[in-house]
């Protein structure tokens, strides 16, 4: 039995997460093939691993602990985030409006041989409007011959520009310095920062629910700012939108905008869709139309939510248009046909009007929160022996399984493995699963149960 333990809980220290919440954050940033990344790897002095901490999801990691002539910092990559299926200059300015939202300190790297481009000036543009400090890199500056390539720089009015040669380290330490410098002490965003930076939302539901009119409502002017420094209406793929001063990313938001019209397979697509979306999120909001009646198609995507393993939000759409005096059954309505899911929490909004919309930010934390839980061995069987001991599993032909030790193998979502001496059968699973519920919570989170037998 130790033997598995060792293996199941492989779990990671949120300590170190903690102790680097409060730190100042510097962004990366800059066109493509400017050094960034070369630049990031000498600052960090090597590759970090990319986490993957859930099967089939890669999230990048995008912040990574750092540390320069005696300062901790976290230090945002912008480099792996490949928001390039609008235009280039589109998806740079879209880069550096979320470095600007989510660092209290900017380096704004430039490739020196080439000189400012239109890209870089609207990227200035930006940077200035936020009023963050940034740092100018005049980057591939290989040798002090090529330093008056440096100056032309100047004219994007940043000030001075930092000749760099992030491959061979020529002047990184001048830079860095700079950085340290004009970074505060105690950064004004890292409290809102989720570690590893911002999670994962999609937004599902069956056609003509709402999405897109709840995505422009949420995305509020943040797109308006993107539309008019790119000077393109293309959407990327995944978009940064503030709800409650907290960035997140809302995933295939291009799917959303681009409607799937009503042809045959159009089902079909609209599943994959969603599926492939819950395959990049860590949560779905699913989106209901609360001015008729559920239907097959929006149950069906509520079990998609659990059955990808992700969080899950339900929120009841088009609450504008309800006749007041309907409302009272609606909500003994709502309760029945969320029977199976009275776990998920549940948000009543319009999309119209945008009332209640400030409420999904609470309802995405507690479902996230939830996800994330583990629950320390030590505490799960001490619940478990209370349990089986008051409520044994019934006797089946003469024979009661045991449940000898349980474990909780992994989280997002919270998987248990229960270690008993026969089958247990379903109904007592859900037991255990609801007073797992009761107990510890996991409000918006699937939880997984699964049974090995030991002689
Ligand atoms: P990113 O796309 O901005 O992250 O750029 P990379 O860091 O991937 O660099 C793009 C290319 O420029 C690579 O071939 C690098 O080796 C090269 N490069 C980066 N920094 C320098 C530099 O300081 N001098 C020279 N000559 N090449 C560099
Ligand atoms: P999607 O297919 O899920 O993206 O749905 P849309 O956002 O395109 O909305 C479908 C229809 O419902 C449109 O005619 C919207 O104007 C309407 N709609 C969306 N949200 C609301 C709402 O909160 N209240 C009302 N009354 N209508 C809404």
């Amino acid at each position: 039995e130790d033997e598995d333990l060792d293996v199941l809980e492989s779990g990671e220290s949120s300590e170190d997460a903690q102790s680097q919440a409060a730190l100042p954050v510097l962004a990366v940033i800059g066109r493509p093939n400017v050094g960034k990344s070369t630049l990031v790897n000498r600052v960090l002095g090597h590759r970090e691993a990319v986490v993957q901490d859930v099967p089939g999801v890669t999230r990048d990691r995008v912040m990574y602990p750092a540390e320069w002539a005696g300062r901790n910092f976290t230090l945002i990559d912008t480099g792996g985030w490949e928001l390039d299926v609008a235009g280039m200059a589109a998806s740079v300015a879209k880069q550096a409006e979320i470095a600007v939202e989510l660092a209290d300190a900017v380096m704004f790297v430039v490739d020196a041989t080439v000189g400012p481009t239109d890209t870089d000036e609207q990227v200035v543009r930006l940077l200035r409007r936020s009023g963050k400090p940034v740092v100018l890199v005049a980057n591939k500056v290989d040798s002090s011959m090529q330093e008056a390539d440096a100056t032309t720089l100047w004219s994007l009015g940043l000030g001075q520009p930092w000749p760099v040669s992030a491959l061979h380290g020529r002047g990184s330490g001048d830079v860095l310095d700079e950085a340290i410098r004009v970074l505060p002490e105690v950064s004004a965003v890292a409290d809102r920062m989720p570690e590893g930076g911002p999670r994962r939302v999609a937004l599902v539901g069956r056609p003509n629910v709402g999405k897109s009119s709840l995505l422009n409502k949420l995305a509020g002017n943040e797109r308006v700012v993107v539309d008019e420094v790119a000077g393109t209406t293309r959407d990327p793929v995944d978009e940064l939108i503030e709800l409650d001063g907290k960035p997140w990313w809302f995933v295939d938001t291009a799917g959303i905008r681009r409607r799937v019209h009503q042809t045959s397979g159009a089902d079909y697509y609209a599943s994959l869709r969603t599926r492939a979306a819950l395959e990049k999120a860590e949560v779905g909001v699913v989106l209901v139309d609360a001015s008729v009646p559920m239907t097959e198609q929006d149950t069906r995507v509520i079990q998609q939510v659990i059955d990808t393993g992700r969080a899950l939000v339900i929120a009841y759409n088009k609450w504008d248009i309800l006749d007041e005096d309907r409302r009272p059954y609606l909500e003994r309505e709502i309760e029945m046909d969320l029977v199976q899911v009275q776990w998920a929490p549940r948000v009543n909004l319009s999309a119209r009007t945008g009332w209640h919309t400030n409420r999904l930010s609470k309802a995405l934390d507690t479902a996230l929160e939830s996800w994330d839980t583990r629950i320390p061995t030590g505490r799960l069987n001490a619940f478990l022996g209370e349990l089986t001991a008051g409520h044994p599993h019934p006797v089946r032909g003469g024979r009661q399984p045991r449940i000898l030790f349980a474990t909780q193998a992994s989280n997002r979502p919270p998987r248990f493995v229960i270690f008993a001496t026969g089958f247990i059968e379903a109904g007592y699973r859900r037991f255990i699963e609801n007073r797992l519920r009761e107990n510890f919570g996991f409000t918006g989170s699937p939880i997984e149960i699964s049974v090995r037998v030991r002689e």
